[in-house]
């Protein structure tokens, strides 16, 4: 069967999307699913700073033609990929959104739930990975301005016909009041309170289920992945023999083969391919074995 597709969105920048979609594909790989981290970021990409991943082709490269979605994806641990963005400015001109249909199709087949970081806004950029979809869930700070702009694009995912799963709280600095499920006519799925362990995360590529498990913080993220996985998704775990038979990728590799070929085929989940790139540095890929194991 398919793996589920996640849009990680909200209106603002800085709100916590990119954390969000972290900790919850942690929780989710942590609860024995196999996850797949999309930095659909394509003008603001970070998720490869924040995982301490690099990787030499990235989402802009699969969006630009001139790699596959399995060039680009770095297993982060088994069953846990990535694919990372380009933060320098020039890879940003040559992406075609439409490309990132094929990777989500392609994702989908080899893991339990892919996960889209989008962007802040709503330009077309950071829309096209909402439409792919199958819900969404919005991510705002208590504060009004990052609300009001989550409304705008929780608007706009309603417009796509897209089904909105609910809100998620970040940087709560005291209990969150009832009346802001109501402002959003959403259910809340989890409140994460301001953290200083987070912005650690951030700035040395650590999990949070390392480097504070026991925090408010990371319980809050156990709670949305246990509000999602809720006897909804998916009804079946996927072994690797399920991925042998899933499409590949139609992409273009770099030496400009077709993807049809052997070696463009899916992805492993298990991470055993000797082929796939490993990021530089072997830190967090222990770390999260461990984790995950
Ligand atoms: P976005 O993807 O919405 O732009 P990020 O996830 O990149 O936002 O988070 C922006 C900054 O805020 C990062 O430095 C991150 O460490 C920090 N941050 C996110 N969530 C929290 C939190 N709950 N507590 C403290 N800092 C947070
Ligand atoms: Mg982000």
């Amino acid at each position: 069967m398919a793996g589920h597709v996640i849009a990680v969105t909200g209106g603002k920048g800085g709100v916590g999307k990119s954390t969000t979609t972290i900790n919850l594909g942690v929780s989710l790989r942590m609860d024995d699913y196999s996850v797949a981290l999309v930095d659909a970021d394509v003008e603001m990409p970070n998720l490869a700073e924040m995982l301490d991943v690099e990787s030499k082709q990235t989402i802009h490269d699969v969006l630009s033609g001139s790699a596959s979605t399995r060039d680009a994806l770095v297993e982060v641990g088994p069953g846990f990929g990535v694919i990372p963005g380009d933060s320098g400015l020039s890879s940003y001109g040559d992406t075609e959104p439409e490309r990132l249909n094929q990777v989500v199709d392609t994702l989908a087949g080899a893991f339990d739930y892919v996960l889209l970081d989008t962007g802040a806004g709503l330009s077309y950029d950071d829309l096209f990975p909402i439409g792919l979809a199958d819900e969404i869930v919005l991510v705002s700070s208590p504060d009004s301005a990052a609300v009001e702009n989550a409304k705008r694009t929780q608007a706009f995912v309603q417009r796509l016909n897209r089904r909105i799963r609910g809100v998620v709280i970040t940087m709560a600095e005291g209990p969150v009041d009832d009346s802001l499920g109501d402002r959003f006519g959403s259910e809340i799925l989890a409140v994460i309170p301001e953290d200083p362990a987070i912005r650690e995360c951030t700035s040395t590529g650590r999990p949070l289920e390392i480097v504070a498990p026991d925090s408010p913080a990371a319980k809050g993220f156990r709670e949305l992945e246990a509000e999602l996985t809720d006897g909804t998704l998916p009804p079946k775990r996927r072994t690797p023999e399920d991925d042998s038979s899933a499409d590949g990728d139609e992409a273009e590799s770099p030496d400009g083969d077709s993807a049809t070929r052997e070696a463009e085929t899916e992805p492993d989940p298990t991470g055993q391919d000797p082929d796939r790139k490993k990021p530089k540095k072997p830190g967090l890929v222990a770390r999260l074995a461990r984790l995950v194991s």
